[in-house]
């Protein structure tokens, strides 16, 4: 169980040996909250005899629209099934190309190959913001171009107005990986409905935890449509409507994939949902704490201040280190006091699989990768436990 309260402020930090998942760490890089109303939930879904998905999949999808306002959201298995459908709805394949930013999680690279199509890495802005850089998307726009996959790092919206601007001009779709973004916004607009389709993951470590889920939204009826197709192998009935006698068979009208929620996962969305919003405003309190006490000191920096029309949903704590340290020392030392690090992220094109490619130069993604450092986050997080990991950065930096 969390050493925390219900009033969310609690105990020193002491290290847990007990058998949850965070383990050893005093301060785990996230962590997620178990209460009754979870249970019961899961316990309803279970006893209901109906597990795959259904009507709570069907009511998840609906709130989670809601709250975008948005017209369609489809609940799919994980993030990254969520992306393969909006590269699929789009008609992306073989001799089409799509930018997206190289430091990224690699889901959005491996799903375009997935296409056929081919992954062109664009840089990012700076150390201040880690999202794709309008200008160098622009420059990495060739022939081929069928789209641009943008990410809103750790919540933080990309530009979107430019990179929008950008695709017009091009003719291009966008595509957003919205998995750090549910909630976020842009100039009054959710995260995740500015592009054609939107991309969302409930990981377990994201801000809407579900354990494996996802969600894509998107306006477009003729998108949305292909979308439901896809997500269950291109059948034109579904096993829920079969079964309340709806429909009693089907056609398959193209060649899709077995990408659903199941209802368990949806019941526990739904209550995640209704918290999710509290969620992230505890989470930026956080940030704020973190980005008093080590902004600008010891030469660290932490980027994405606030900026005009950003609604952040603080899914990350990323801090930048000074030139020249040794970040695996750093992580070292702050794992020996309890605290886990990670690194958001190793860029893509660095890896075994994308390497060989012929490559785009990135400078800023070369200069700022081996620096980034992402600090423990999560919304129920203890003020003793935001300033052992504040005092620790500065104890090992
Ligand atoms: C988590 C994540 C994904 C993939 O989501 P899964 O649900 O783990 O498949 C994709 N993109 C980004 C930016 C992510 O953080």
């Amino acid at each position: 169980m969390s050493t925390t309260t219900s009033a969310g402020r609690a105990a020193p930090p002491t290290p847990r040996d007990d058998n949850k998942a965070t383990g050893r760490w005093s301060v785990p890089l996230s962590d997620v909250l178990v209460d009754a109303d979870l249970e019961r939930a899961a316990t309803d879904v279970v006893r209901s005899g109906w597990w795959s998905m259904g009507p709570r999949v069907a009511e998840f999808e609906r709130a989670f629209a809601d709250l975008l306002s948005v017209r369609h959201a489809f609940g799919v298995a994980n993030g990254t099934a969520a992306l393969h459908l909006a590269l699929l709805a789009i008609e992306c394949g073989p001799g089409d190309e799509v930018v997206v930013p190289s430091l990224n999680f690699v889901a959005a690279a491996n799903t375009i190959t997935h296409t056929g199509a081919t992954p062109v890495f664009c840089d990012v802005i700076g150390p201040d913001d880690l999202t794709a850089d309008p200008d160098d998307i622009e420059a990495a726009i060739g022939p081929k171009t069928r789209a641009l996959l943008v990410m809103h790092y750790g919540g933080h919206a990309c530009r979107m107005d430019e990179i929008l601007a950008i695709a017009e001009r091009h003719g291009l779709a966008v595509i957003e990986d919205a998995a750090h973004a549910p909630a976020g916004q842009f100039d009054g607009r959710a995260c995740g409905t500015l592009g054609a389709v939107g991309c969302f993951s409930f990981f377990s470590n994201k801000n809407l935890p579900v354990g494996e889920g996802g969600m894509v939204v998107t306006d477009d009826e003729a998108l949305a449509e292909k979308i439901r197709l896809f997500r269950s192998h291109g059948m034109t009935t579904l096993t829920w409507d079969r079964h309340r006698g709806h429909a009693s068979s089907y056609d398959v009208v193209l060649h899709g994939f077995n990408y659903r929620l199941d209802e368990l996962r949806a019941a526990i969305g739904l209550i995640e949902l209704e918290r999710l919003q509290e969620r992230n405003r505890a989470r930026g309190e956080i940030v704020e704490t973190y980005r008093r006490a080590l902004d600008g000191e010891a030469g660290i920096s932490m980027p994405f201040g606030p900026r005009d029309g950003v609604v952040s949903t603080h899914h990350l704590a990323v801090i930048v280190l000074p030139e020249g340290t040794s970040r695996q020392a750093v992580q070292t030392a702050l794992a020996a006091r309890g605290v886990q690090t990670s690194v958001h992220y190793p860029p893509i094109h660095m890896f075994s699989a994308y390497r060989e490619r012929e490559q785009r130069s990135l400078p800023v993604t070369e200069s700022i990768a081996e620096r980034l450092l992402t600090l423990p986050l999560f919304p129920h997080m203890s003020e003793a436990q935001v300033a052992a990991v504040t005092e620790a950065v500065l104890a090992s930096v």
